[in-house]
């Protein structure tokens, strides 16, 4: 991320809103922690605070110790957030302490919800039902710890095993605390529980509403981004109710910006501002991606792919959104000449000639894949992501690229991309399925990349 808080022309600055309701989130877990799991729960709940109006302003990532939960709390609540988000430790196994250390935090007595463990009972019994051989009574003991609950909690109830809690603080001073399970397949469910609680709306009563538009450009630098806003606000567009995010993502830029209601004629000036001058680049304006276009434009038409360098990884992008069976024929990951030859026709002779990076053993991959799946469109792709193989001539970075569509339009290029071979890989897929866009599009002859 970079310009992350950019108001107005205030330059970089805090997302701090007037009036604002602030948040931290909390991920407990030694596995996260060491890097064993990447945290998925901590970006979530920032996006779904924010859609609530509520200000994540920062998340904390804490092993299963005691100590460094409740100095996490203690943090958060020192820099004034009246919401907390907790994530795991609610299991029933003795570093499983999340719940009773937040009821130390609130000042809460821990006691045993009977309701609740009539309700934990009846979802273990269907489990030690699947699995006869557990001891049912060592079962049903360990997870008495689930339903001891700090005193005038709310409990939602379990996804899995473990039920959540909204621990409002004691007297209405210092915040409330979400805690849920750290499974994400729990703990986005249970969110949701959480949000229509009366302890959870009445910790964000006075939220702002916010909304949140988001721009995608495609083949420009992000300084191209920053100078455009510089005009913008040039201009006289006004830019002081719009909080401007500009990242880049995939080889894309993506330009968030959140604003009360009462900015949208701010915010649609600044979006018909981009789209003057970045006509060609501007691909979406309406929150979709790249991937989203791509799928409805082939609608029922079959698309196949031959891939070289990106190992697979445009496949798994097209195979990514529900529905791609109906468009996505097929794909070979062809590395070797023999590979290439043997299993989409690519000429030896062409290889020879031509190099295996190549624009026309590019077209030749395409052509191949139309013909190995029937298919209706093909891409072909081929490069050298590094970190060996470059060439003076051909150096690492160097993609080749080539969709075409079953006699009609047809599009071939080669193109330098930068960084490492991670990068280079994924901007890689990013560029084909822009070209295959255009394509789609009927837009081949369209300058641009
Ligand atoms: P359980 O009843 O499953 O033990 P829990 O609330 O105690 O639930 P944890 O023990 O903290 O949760 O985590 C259980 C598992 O959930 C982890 O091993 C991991 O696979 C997944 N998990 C936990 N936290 C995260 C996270 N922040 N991001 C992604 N996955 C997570
Ligand atoms: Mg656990």
């Amino acid at each position: 991320m970079s310009g992350a808080g950019r108001r107005g022309g205030a330059g970089p600055a805090a997302f701090v809103q007037p009036g604002s309701v602030r948040a931290g989130i909390l991920i407990t877990g030694t596995e996260v922690l060491t890097g064993i799991i990447s945290d998925r729960n901590g970006p979530w709940l920032s996006e779904r605070l924010r859609q609530t109006g509520v200000d994540a302003a920062s998340i904390q990532i804490v092993g299963d110790r005691p100590d460094d939960l409740l100095a996490a709390l203690k943090f958060m609540a020192a820099e004034g957030m009246a919401l907390i988000v907790t994530s795991g430790g609610l299991g029933p196994t003795a570093d499983d302490l999340t719940a009773e250390v937040v009821g130390r935090f609130c000042g809460r007595r821990m006691v045993l919800d009977e309701r609740l463990q009539r309700k934990i009972a009846e979802i273990l019994r269907t489990m030690t039902n699947r699995w006869p051989a557990l001891d049912p009574q060592a079962i049903l003991a360990s997870n008495r710890k689930q339903a001891v609950i700090p005193e005038g909690a709310t409990v939602l109830d379990p996804i899995g095993t473990a039920p959540g809690l909204v621990v409002p603080a004691p007297h209405g001073a210092g915040p409330t605390v979400v805690v849920l399970p750290g499974p994400p397949r729990e703990l986005q469910p249970m969110w949701e529980r959480a949000k229509d609680t009366e302890a959870f709306r009445a910790a964000v009563a006075g939220a702002n509403v916010f909304r949140m538009g988001i721009v995608r450009l495609f083949g420009i630098p992000e300084s191209e981004i920053a100078s455009t806003l510089r005009a913008a606000q040039a201009a006289g567009l006004s830019l002081e109710a719009l909080e401007i995010t500009t990242c880049l993502r995939r080889g894309e830029i993506e330009v968030a910006t959140r604003y009360e209601p009462a900015g949208q004629p701010d915010y649609d000036a600044l979006i018909d501002f981009i789209a003057s001058r970045h006509a060609d680049m501007l691909f979406s304006s309406d929150g979709s991606t790249v991937d989203d276009q791509v799928a409805s434009l082939l609608h029922d038409r079959r698309i196949a792919v031959a891939e070289s360098c990106t190992g697979g990884l445009l496949a798994a992008r097209l195979t990514d959104l529900p529905g791609s069976s109906g468009y996505f024929a097929g794909g070979v990951v062809a590395y070797s000449n023999e590979a290439k030859s043997a299993l989409l026709g690519v000429g030896e002779g062409l290889i020879e000639r031509r190099g295996a990076v190549s624009n026309d053993v590019a077209e030749a991959l395409a052509l191949g894949a139309i013909g190995r799946f029937q298919a209706d469109v093909g891409v072909g792709v081929t490069g050298i992501a590094g970190p060996a193989g470059g060439t003076e001539e051909k150096p690492v970075g160097l993609v080749c690229f080539s969709v075409a569509v079953r006699d009609g339009e047809r599009i071939t290029r080669s193109v330098r991309l930068a960084g490492g071979r991670v990068d280079i890989r994924d901007r890689a897929t990013t560029v084909a399925l822009h070209l295959l866009r255009r394509v789609l599009r009927g837009e081949a002859q369209a300058p641009g990349y």
